[in-house]
């Protein structure tokens, strides 16, 4: 079977997007549109994938490339290489799933030193035909021969220097031709090749090029964050060129149908007089407001806006389009869904709900779950006092403090070894996609709304300020100047990217607020979704935040929390250390109210909704000093040798033989949980009785308490049945005659794999299973988290051997096997058992979407996380329906 590589624009359509790449489709729909798109063709993801797979590019390919061209030509009335009317064209990548800059294009194809000449003569401008030969030159070195853009960089700015030019428009044509010629010098001295005369050549290594382009380094790291899967390649678009560049009838632009940044319904956009494709998103000059359009070129101004309503209609969403102006002429290039804010996100779903153009349902999943981890961030507290050191624009909202570094790299290393940064550059490029991903915000002099920084931040959530004027960036010297104020690498600035702010030092933060488009959005969610969200919460104001936040109850209260404040932590260490059980008791007793208290401040916040509380969880030792210090200590006072050290060295002996007799070589899998609860029943004893305590408590006020009681790291159902006793024995000594007014539930955490293969035994004791999936993976592996993150894991993810990290996102493959195992096993022995995860997972999205398909009643994650966790939830069930059902009944039968 023949198959055809190439798809030529009107014969495409939008629905072709797998094969054609998000741009090929969108070109091809607006063709069949007949909107003003230059003629063109797409060769697939297909032959990119085939390409990657022969290490060559695929037979019969450039055969098909060659006759598209010919309906190019005939279309145009131009020849591709002809000396008289050559046809030039654009290669530009084009992926299913938009990856905007990462990977590469060429422009201006099908020049060389004779047809430079006929373009010289038809435009009667040769200033402006050799100024695209030589970006020609410089893209076709860069991208296919892999010459340093810093090469071309430096001999242009040596070229204006010499001929005291203070811009690039000072630059006559034969300027630019002797660059050319230096340009080729360079390109033979470095690449040990010359720049291709031959047009065809020229054609067939640009498109090697822009598929080998899908493996460069930014695109390959912008797929990992991103999760797109690296085995679909991209698509490549020849297309005929068109000129912005060729005076002031001239122009480019990109235009969103919406405002991006906060979502208002008004076009936004940029556009730059006389000039060529990528100066705008490249944020070399700061381009000018897309209303000015209205006065420099009228009758375009209102095309545009007419076909960016079509457009926007069409699409049923916020369009990003970038057109050209050729002699007064509009061109459209591309459309694309816009990459906007969570802010945006959300209004623009609301607002085209209102606006009857979809229904709720749809809303929910144009929102991107992740974008409500950025909207909830917190914003700076309008009460504090600022020292403002310039104002630039407000590229994406949210506010970072950290310290100024001035690349990519520094910012990853630094982050790396835990500091907060923003990366401050004059522009970014997309090769510094790694240190935008690690800096907390991003701020730039140059570029604007929609330059390359912006959007790259917007789509990540961080905050963005950019085209910041009064900002001079000195990379070489690893300083800048805001403001008049010199910053180094190192100070601490902070961003505000909801105004463009860019401020001196640490700035006070304030939780953000929930909006009424989240709220309304999170109510659609909570209509459509199956599964419930309750919180981790240790104390009253995270239990009252998590409630405000959407929380139906508590699912995680780790109660070894409540133990490590300055106040109680000697209480906890003195009962750990007691000689007798007497001893042990005596301090039990002081802990005793300090935990009750907690626990009737959760309750009232968590007034008429389940509270679980876990029983103490971590190996003793970790209350302890450390070891080393003691050790340490003991052994100075020892070479010191003064007799009044005497006592304090028999006491630090007496401490170091403690610590050494609770220490264990592999504590995670030693003697904690409820291991800990059996051996030394009475601490256990002490907290059922504080959460028994605190239920009549709040009870006689009134408060409607639902307690749950949960036993964590049980691994066989004999642990469960006699912590479960004492538990009943515990509330019945305390509620005596009340029990009735307080419906309590004894649960397990699944979290040790036996328990898992044994969940029907166990769920013979339990109300409820929580998964805790931290240890449950890390048990699952084989591994400690703390040694895997640190060690082997990173190299894991990033060698592909694994698809994510297992920690944060659920390996439905290994763990979920369990996890479905147990609750098929749990609900055959007790069909209303209650099932929840509480592990990291429970935040993440495609764990929660593993959770509603493997019919868990709920998943419980931090209070930030709630109102996520609920949209999450209902994409879950717009998307998966309600295949839980059959899934368990296969398991169990
Ligand atoms: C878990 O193991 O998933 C869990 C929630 O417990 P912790 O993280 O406290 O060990
Ligand atoms: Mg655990």
């Amino acid at each position: 079977m023949n198959t055809q590589w190439i798809v030529r624009f009107h014969d495409g359509n939008a629905a072709m997007r797998q094969l054609l790449g998000g741009k090929g489709a969108n070109l091809a729909e607006m063709t069949k549109a007949g909107l003003p798109v230059p003629p063109g063709f797409t060769i697939t993801t297909d032959a990119c994938r085939a390409f990657y797979a022969g290490r060559t590019l695929p037979g019969g390919l450039m055969k098909e490339v060659t006759d598209a061209l010919e309906g190019v030509e005939a279309q145009t009335g131009r020849r591709f290489g002809d000396p008289q009317r050559p046809l030039l064209v654009s290669v530009r990548s084009g992926s299913v799933d938009s990856m905007p800059g990462m990977m590469d294009t060429i422009l201006n194809l099908g020049l060389n030193d004779e047809t430079v000449r006929a373009l010289a003569d038809e435009t009667g401008n040769a200033r402006f035909a050799y100024d695209c030969y030589r970006r020609l030159v410089q893209m076709f070195g860069n991208v296919v021969f892999g010459v340093e853009g810093v090469h071309f960089e430096t001999l242009l700015h040596q070229l204006k220097q010499s001929v005291g030019a203070a811009s690039d428009q000072q630059l006559t044509a034969e300027h630019w031709q002797t660059l050319i010629e230096q340009y080729k010098a360079v390109i033979t001295r470095l690449a040990r090749t010359t720049f291709p005369q031959n047009v065809q050549d020229q054609l067939r290594l640009a498109v090697e090029a822009v598929f080998r382009s899908w493996n460069n380094q930014r695109a390959r790291i912008y797929r990992s964050v991103n999760r797109i899967p690296d085995e679909q390649g991209t698509a490549v678009n020849i297309q005929a060129m068109v000129f912005g560049n060729l005076g002031d009838d001239c122009g480019t632009g990109v235009l969103f149908t919406r405002n991006p940044s906060t979502g208002d319904n008004v076009l936004f956009g940029e556009f730059l007089e006389n000039a060529q494709g990528e100066d705008v998103v490249a944020g070399v000059r700061t381009p000018r407001p897309i209303d000015e359009l209205e006065n420099a070129m009228p009758e375009v101004f209102a095309q545009l806006t007419r076909t960016a309503r079509q457009l926007e209609a069409h699409y049923r969403d916020m369009q990003d389009i970038e057109f050209t102006v050729e002699r007064g002429k509009l061109y459209m290039l591309q459309t694309r869904v816009g990459k906007r804010t969570a802010q945006a996100a959300l209004k623009i779903a609301a607002d085209l709900v209102a606006e009857d153009t979809i229904t709720p349902d749809e809303a929910l999943l144009r929102v991107e779950v992740g974008h409500l981890d950025q909207l909830l961030h917190p914003a700076i507290d309008p009460e504090a006092k600022l020292e403002v050191l310039a104002t630039g624009l407000p590229a994406s909202p949210g506010a970072a403090s950290g310290a100024a570094v001035f690349d990519a790299d520094t910012a990853e290393l630094w982050a790396k070894r835990g500091d907060r940064v923003i990366l401050v550059r004059a522009e970014t490029t997309p090769e510094d996609i790694h240190g935008v991903i690690a800096a907390e915000g991003v701020l730039t002099s140059r570029g604007g709304m929609t330059s390359h920084a912006a959007v790259v931040a917007r789509g990540m959530g961080k905050c963005c300020v950019c085209g910041c004027e009064d900002a001079r960036v000195d990379e070489a010297s690893r300083t800048a100047v805001i403001g008049g104020r010199v910053v180094a690498e190192g100070d601490i600035i902070t961003l505000d990217g909801s105004t463009g702010r860019v401020i001196a030092g640490h700035v006070p933060l304030k939780d953000a607020d929930m909006t009424p488009e989240l709220m309304q959005m999170l109510a659609w969610a909570d209509d459509v979704r199956r599964l419930r969200v309750i919180a981790n919460a240790d104390n009253p104001e995270d239990a009252a935040k998590a409630r405000e936040f959407g929380a139906e109850g508590v699912g995680l209260c780790r109660t070894e929390h409540m133990f490590l404040s300055p106040q109680r932590l000697p209480v906890v260490q003195a009962m750990i250390l007691a000689e007798t059980a007497e001893d042990r008791l005596v301090q039990l007793r002081k802990l005793l109210p300090m935990q009750q208290a907690d626990f009737e401040g959760i309750f009232r916040a968590m007034d008429g909704l389940p509270v679980t509380i876990r029983l103490l969880d971590p190996p003793l030792h970790e209350f302890l000093p450390n070891l080393e210090e003691l050790v340490g200590r003991h052994l100075r006072l020892t070479l010191q040798q003064g007799d009044a050290d005497a006592a304090e060295r028999d006491a630090l002996a007496g401490l170091i033989r403690k610590v050494r007799s609770l220490h264990e070589a592999n504590p995670m899998l030693g003697q904690r949980g409820c291991r800990l609860g059996i051996v030394f029943p009475d601490i256990y004893d002490m907290q059922i009785e504080a959460i028994f305590r605190a239920a009549r408590v709040c009870m006689l006020e009134g408060v409607r308490v639902l307690p749950e009681i949960m036993v964590p790291l049980v691994g066989h159902e004999n642990e469960l049945r006699i912590l479960r006793e004492l538990i009943d024995r515990v509330a019945g000594q305390v509620l005596g005659a009340d029990a009735r007014e307080v419906p309590y539930k004894v649960g397990t955490m699944i979290e040790v794999p036996r328990a898992a293969l044994t969940a029907r035994k166990i769920a013979k004791h339990a109300d409820f299973f929580s998964f805790g999936t931290n240890d449950l993976t890390q048990m699952t592996f084989g591994c400690s988290r703390d040694d895997a993150e640190g060690k082997f894991l990173s190299h894991y993810v990033d060698n592909k051997l694994l698809p994510a990290n297992p920690f944060q996102v659920l390996d439905g493959e290994g763990v979920g096997q369990l996890i479905e195992w147990a609750v098929a096993g749990g609900r055959a022995v007790k069909p209303q058992l209650k099932t929840g995860i509480c592990g990291e997972h429970g935040g993440d999205k495609e764990s929660i979407f593993f959770c509603h398909s493997a019919g868990l009643d709920y998943v419980s994650c931090s209070p930030y996380r709630v109102p996520l966790a609920r949209l999450a939830a209902a994409q879950a069930q717009l998307t998966l329906g309600d295949a839980a059902d059959e899934r368990q009944e296969r398991i169990v039968s």
